[in-house]
């Protein structure tokens, strides 16, 4: 990329971003340069693909709920194209490190929801809390421990009472008890993997 190029991008970057100054926003971008060039050259230039993103976020903070970070990857990859831009990049980092509430909550549901219909869904619940939890093979009836658990998520989230959590039910939950805001699977870096990433990558940065 050329140095205008360059400067242009991190200009708007910066511009549309609420989270990250000038310089950050400059580190993010060599960062995505840096995982560009890992990609499979099939998508060089324009962005990085899920293979790339899962082994980064894996690494980084220690993601590594497959089903989860495939639901992370699409949660960032907004235009739906397989891969991650630096637009992307920049604004998923955004919730990542620095997202208010709000914005975590609006994060958090997207990636319940499986299926993006605006609902969570009990199969939707069962299926990620199956996922999370570690089944013994040996249980005579795995699933109905999980069944359990996903009633007790209902009872406990959804406020209206229609079997399904709208983001009206899941906000209200997270904002009684913060935990709930992971309910059903790791899908954020802890404050320490976060600490250590901003180090890391923004440690050209005069604090
Ligand atoms: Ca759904
Ligand atoms: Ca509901």
């Amino acid at each position: 990329m050329s140095r205008k190029r360059m400067k242009l991008l991190v200009d708007s970057l910066t511009r549309s971003s609420k989270h990250f100054n000038k310089s950050e926003v400059e580190c993010l971008v060599n960062l995505f340069d840096t995982l560009v060039a890992k990609a499979s050259s099939h998508f060089a230039g324009a962005g990085f693909d899920r293979t790339v993103f899962r082994d980064t976020l894996h690494s980084a903070f220690g993601l590594t709920d497959e089903v989860m970070l495939d639901r992370v990857f699409s949660t960032f990859d907004r235009s739906n194209t397989g891969s991650i831009t630096v637009v992307e990049w920049v604004e998923g980092l955004g919730v990542l490190l620095r997202g208010t509430l709000e914005e975590k909550m609006k994060y958090c549901f997207a990636i319940y929801d499986l299926n993006g219909d605006g609902y969570i869904s009990r199969e939707e619940m069962f299926q990620m809390l199956k996922n999370s939890l570690l089944i013994q093979p040996a249980d005579e009836e795995p699933d109905e421990g999980v069944k359990d658990l996903v009633e007790i998520a209902l009872k406990k989230m959804d406020y209206d009472h229609d079997g399904k959590l709208s983001f009206t039910d899941f906000e209200k939950a997270v904002r009684e008890e913060s935990l709930l805001l992971e309910a059903f699977g790791p899908c954020l870096p802890d404050i320490k993997s976060i600490i250590a990433f901003e180090q890391k990558v923004f440690r050209e940065t005069p604090k």
